[in-house]
């Protein structure tokens, strides 16, 4: 099965460079499988970028109800109508800016699911809790409050220690922290790896047995970078070709 590469651009992007980065990815013939996460501004237009190619898009958060009075919020069904397939919940900047509970994340999901999306759903420790030993115990923690009974999407780790720090995981790490999650929530969902991905160290992550993918921040702004570490998720035979 091909790897996932998803890339998150946050609170990033005019429609000037945005949209001109989602056309590079989307003229792009990788031969895995790709995801964007525009900021909301951007999604339709990506959308439309990216119809019928190989590029999944995706909103980064949505609300937990359905369309009402909820100023700034994003239904699921909006999040549809601008053309996503995929939506990021519970990413740490959500769960630490916003105080996003699992509980709320886990409703999200629900949502989500309900509207026809497929959402990546984050976890991951503070670096207080990897110094203190706790790491499995807080994933185990995160997963068991955010994910509903039958969760069919896709996990992402994220050790918060390592997003947007350039200070990544070992190898060794990811392998044991992947191996821990999928104990936990059984086969057939992809557990990608976040946290300072960049194309020097995507091979050395991405050959994990363990891991699935990865979800991008910082190295998903660029084509470039963005596409050598989609490049480095194949076969060296498959990346020549
Ligand atoms: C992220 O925030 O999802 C992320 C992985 O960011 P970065 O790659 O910049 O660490």
């Amino acid at each position: 099965m091909h790897q996932l590469i998803a890339g998150n651009w946050k609170m990033n992007g005019l429609r000037g460079a945005g949209l001109e980065l989602a056309r590079a990815i989307a003229a792009a013939q990788v031969g895995c499988d790709l995801a964007v996460f525009p900021p909301a501004t951007l999604l339709a237009a990506v959308a439309a970028i990216c119809a019928g190619t190989a590029v999944g898009v995706g909103g980064q958060d949505c609300s937990p109800f359905d369309m009402g009075p909820r100023t700034g919020d994003i239904a699921a069904a909006q999040l549809v109508d601008a053309g996503a397939g995929w939506v990021l919940l519970g990413h740490s900047e959500r769960r630490n800016n916003h105080a996003e509970t699992d509980a709320l994340v886990r409703a999200k999901v629900v949502a989500a699911v309900a509207g026809g999306l497929r959402p990546v759903v984050c976890v991951g420790e503070h670096l207080d809790d990897r110094e203190a030993g706790r790491q499995n115990d807080v994933v185990a923690a995160q997963l068991a409050g955010s994910l509903p009974a039958g969760f069919t999407g896709v996990i992402a780790y994220e050790p918060i220690w390592a997003i947007g720090t350039g200070r990544v995981a070992e190898p060794a790490q990811i392998a044991a922290m992947h191996g821990h999650i999928r104990g936990r929530i059984g086969p057939g969902i992809p557990i990608l790896y976040g946290g300072s991905v960049t194309p020097a160290n995507a091979a050395a992550i991405l050959g994990l047995p363990e891991v699935g993918g990865a979800l991008v921040g910082g190295a998903s702004l660029q084509a470039a970078s963005f596409l050598a570490i989609a490049a480095a998720s194949l076969p060296p035979a498959a990346a020549r070709g």
